[in-house]
């Protein structure tokens, strides 16, 4: 750890922290802008979890398909509350987005007249999602990360952001440690974007990289400034049984079945329509619902049958190999021959920090902005998912919103932004943080936390919620932010010092837990991926609003509602 006489201060025009699809994106239109741009990330860039999507990236390139029925999806998806005017942004910008891959080199897969090939997703009227095989992610964040390389970014790789330089509604950059020798330094910055990504791992039953602990939550939360929809959590159908780890969407998309343990494809019960493809919520619940009526498959009865040997060999092992892979690797299924188990898994954020329509981030529900602070990706809340993402949209609007946070970056420094010099003080409530958890000496260990965490939030806080769960997981996460004061880690040294990160992290993941649940309890209705027992309708005379919750130092969440930008689409039930 870092003396004050050792901590850098480094100065930039621009600090990014994340270096997934939506960090690349801006890091690369600011420093082809000729702005000093540093990106800093606790992982090499090409294993951020953008590496990880399967499935696709919505765009309306086809015949039938219109920016119109994009736009339409995406707000019904939502369960109306997304905000429309972000919403008709990153639709009417998406097909543009698809070319501005393609034209840096991504390649996308093709149809047999050579266009990019596009398949059916959950939720959309028309088949939308462009795809690479079911390598979709990594060729785009390999695609980006080259081009970005190429401009000229300096990645600060293995770094951890630990802290904000907030002050007077003005940020100027972050604190960060180096993982390797665990040595402080600031990055000054005129502008400062956070694209940190989400935090799936607060769950046991999940389908996300260990790295999505959703740091820059709390982060920014321990300054007080708000997060937006953090209630809503997406389970996705289709994790693998015993692991949570992905079978995309895509296995849906072409053509995968759902089946029971009694060989009921009971989508006909929950979804007639759309059926598999109707959107993911709905169709987590209709599996969380046969396993809890008894009709669940595995070995202990928590897994549903997706089935794919109707399909066409060729389809499987072109389209899915990668999918193929896993269910192979992790269960020894082979979907070529046999159906295999899967579960709902929590999956994705749709809430996050909050933003404008042009990335600024927000410092109230009234709207009013931070100074020079902005975020994109999974990690923020432009609100274009509101209570449920679409599938193939967040890869979308990563890049997109990414990008877009770029070109406002670029106009703000051209407008002309001063630096507030930091100084060496600044590093100190990070060091202090890094300096109690390596000395405090009490009896509680960061795994067992974190697993009594992560089972509390998918037991009580998962695809079915009640105030009586709720209830009972509060309580839990008020008694874990207490036992976390007496935890000990037994990693002493300075050099790759993982137990002191993850200890950082666990206390990130007690603290964006407790606004998850504090929001869902608030929240006395059902939409989108948050579904109370209690309240098992949408209400929105009381509801149709965003919440903002903010945080005090003593962990206490206060929440507030905020308007939801409304548009062409009117409130209507949601059917598949
Ligand atoms: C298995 C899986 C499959 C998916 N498939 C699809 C799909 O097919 N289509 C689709 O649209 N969406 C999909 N998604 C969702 C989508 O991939 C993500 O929402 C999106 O890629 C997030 O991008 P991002 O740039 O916001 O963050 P990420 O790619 O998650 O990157 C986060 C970055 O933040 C950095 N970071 C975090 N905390 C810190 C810290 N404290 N200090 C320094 N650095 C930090 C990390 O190092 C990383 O570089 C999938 C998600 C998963 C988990």
């Amino acid at each position: 750890m870092s003396k004050n006489s050792d901590i850098k201060i480094y100065e930039y025009d621009a600090v990014i922290v994340g270096s997934g699809l939506a960090g690349l994106a801006a890091a690369k239109e600011l420093t082809e802008a000729g702005k000093k741009t540093a990106v800093i990330t606790k992982l090499h860039p090409l294993r951020s979890h953008s590496g990880a999507a399967q499935g696709g990236i919505n765009a309306a390139l086809g015949k039938e398909d219109s920016t119109e029925l994009h736009e339409f999806d995406t707000v019904k998806g939502s369960d109306y509350l997304a905000d429309q005017d972000c919403v008709e942004l990153m639709c009417s910008k998406a097909p543009e987005t698809i070319r501005w891959a393609e034209h840096m080199g991504a390649v996308f897969s093709r149809d047999e007249e050579g266009d990019i090939a596009i398949r059916p997703f959950g939720g959309q009227s028309q088949p939308r999602a462009c795809y690479a095989k079911d390598r979709t992610g990594l060729t785009l964040l390999q695609t980006i990360y080259e081009q970005a390389d190429r401009a000229g970014i300096e990645v600060y790789d293995e770094w951890y952001a630990g802290d904000l330089l907030y002050e007077d509604g003005k940020v100027s950059g972050v604190v960060a440690y180096n993982i390797k020798d665990s040595k402080v330094a600031i990055f000054n910055a005129k502008v400062t974007m956070f694209a940190t990504g989400g935090n799936g791992r607060l769950f046991r039953f999940n389908s996300n990289a260990h790295a999505n602990t959703g740091d820059s939550l709390s982060i920014v939360a321990r300054h007080g400034l708000p997060l937006e929809d953090m209630e809503f959590v997406q389970f996705h159908p289709s994790g693998l049984g015993g692991s949570g780890v992905l079978i995309s969407e895509a296995a849906r998309g072409e053509g995968g079945r759902l089946f029971n343990s009694k060989g009921e494809r009971f989508m006909t019960k929950y979804a007639p329509n759309a059926m598999e493809l109707a959107s993911r919520d709905v169709v987590s619940r209709a599996i969380m619902e046969e396993v809890r009526q008894g009709r669940g498959v595995g070995k202990d009865g928590q897994s549903v049958n997706i089935d794919l040997t109707h399909l066409d060999p060729e389809i499987i092992l072109t389209r899915l190999p990668e999918l193929r892979e896993l269910a192979i690797a992790f269960q020894g299924q082979d979907m070529l021959k046999e159906p295999i188990h899967i579960s709902a898994t929590a999956h994705y954020s749709m809430g996050g920090i909050p933003t404008n329509i042009d990335c600024q981030v927000q410092k109230n529900a009234a709207g009013e902005l931070v100074e020079g602070f902005y975020a994109a990706g999974e990690c923020a809340c432009v609100s274009v998912h509101g209570a449920n993402r679409l599938g193939a949209n967040s890869v979308l609007e990563a890049m997109l919103f990414g990008r877009h946070a770029g070109e406002n970056m670029i106009k703000a420094l051209d407008e002309g932004v001063s630096l507030r010099k930091a100084s060496v003080e600044d590093a100190q409530t990070c060091i202090d943080e890094m300096h109690t958890i390596k000395t405090s000496n009490g009896n509680e260990t960061v795994p067992k936390i974190r697993t009594e965490l992560q089972n509390g939030m998918t037991a009580d806080a998962g695809v079915f919620r009640t105030k009586e769960s709720l209830d009972r997981q509060l309580a839990l996460i008020d008694e874990l932010l207490e036992r976390f004061k007496h935890i000990r880690i037994d990693d002493k040294s300075y050099t790759f010092n993982t137990d002191l990160q993850e200890a950082i992290e666990l206390g990130h993941m007690l603290e964006s837990a407790k606004v998850v649940v504090v929001g869902a309890l608030h929240r006395e209705e059902s939409r989108g991926g948050h579904f109370r027992e209690d309240f098992p309708t949408r209400d929105d005379e009381k509801y149709m609003v965003h919440t903002y919750a903010t945080m005090d130092k003593d962990f206490n969440v206060d929440i507030e509602w905020g308007e939801v930008t409304q548009g062409k689409f009117e409130p209507m039930e949601r059917k598949y």
